[in-house]
C-alpha cells in the first residue's frame, strides 16, 4: 500500500476527540510512510489531518473541484492538489490513487464519499479495503444501520462486512495492510439474488 484516502468532516465537531483523532491517523499515516489522498481542503478534520501528516513529513495529495478551489477553501501548502471538473471526477480519481480508504467522523459528504466507495466495492470496481475510526462510538450508528439493512434483505451480509470498523489508526491500517478482496457476489449480475 502507497497511499490513503481519507474522508473528514469539514468542521471539527464538538467533541476535542475527533480531532485528536484526526492528528493520531495523520501521524500513523506519516509513521508507515503512507501517503494521504482527501478532500483538499484546509477546514475542519480535513484541514487538521493534512496539516498533521505535512509536519510529519509525510506527503498529502488534495483532489477538489475547481468551484470548491476557487472559493478558497483549497488548502495551499499541499504536496499535490488536483483541481477536477466535478465531484464525480474527484471520487474517480481519489480511488485510482489510492490503496484504502479510511472515513473520520464527518458529515453528508463524508458519508456520501464513504458509502459510494463501499457500493464501488460491492459492486467490484475496486478491490481496496474500506473501514470507519469510530470515534468515541460516532460510526456506531451506520452499524446499526447495516446490521438493519441485512435482517430486512437490502444488504447481503457479505457486502455489509466489506466495512471494516476499527477504533484505533494502527489498527485499521494493520487490518488494510493484510487486506484481500473477497470474492463477493456482484449484485448487478443477478438482483433477484441481492
Ligand atoms: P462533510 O462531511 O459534509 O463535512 O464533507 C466533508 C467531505 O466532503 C470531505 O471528505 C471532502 O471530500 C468534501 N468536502 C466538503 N467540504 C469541503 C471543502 N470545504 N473543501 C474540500 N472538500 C470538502
Amino acid at each position: 500500500m502507497r497511499r490513503i484516502c481519507v474522508f473528514c468532516g469539514s468542521a471539527v465537531g464538538v467533541r476535542p476527540a475527533y480531532a485528536d483523532a484526526a492528528r493520531g491517523l495523520g501521524r500513523e499515516l506519516a509513521r508507515r510512510g503512507l501517503g494521504l489522498v482527501y478532500g483538499g481542503g484546509s477546514v475542519g478534520l480535513m484541514g487538521v489531518l493534512a496539516d498533521t501528516v505535512l509536519g510529519e513529513g509525510g506527503e498529502v495529495i488534495g483532489v477538489i473541484p475547481g468551484p470548491l478551489a476557487a472559493r478558497e477553501l483549497a488548502h495551499a501548502g499541499l504536496t499535490k492538489l488536483h483541481v477536477v471538473a466535478s465531484m464525480h471526477e474527484r471520487k474517480a480519481t481519489m480511488v485510482r490513487l489510492s490503496d484504502g480508504f479510511v472515513a473520520l467522523p464527518g458529515g453528508l459528504g463524508t458519508l456520501e464519499e464513504t458509502l459510494e466507495v463501499l457500493t464501488w466495492a460491492q459492486l467490484g470496481i475496486h478491490g481496496k479495503p474500506v473501514g470507519v475510526l469510530d470515534v468515541e462510538g460516532y460510526w456506531t450508528g451506520l452499524e446499526r444501520m447495516l446490521v438493519h439493512a441485512v435482517g430486512e434483505g437490502f444488504v447481503r451480509a457479505e457486502h455489509a462486512a466489506l466495512l471494516l470498523f476499527g477504533t484505533s489508526a494502527p489498527e485499521l491500517l494493520d487490518r488494510f495492510a493484510a487486506w484481500r478482496a473477497p470474492a463477493v457476489p456482484r449484485a448487478w449480475l443477478d438482483p433477484s439474488q441481492t
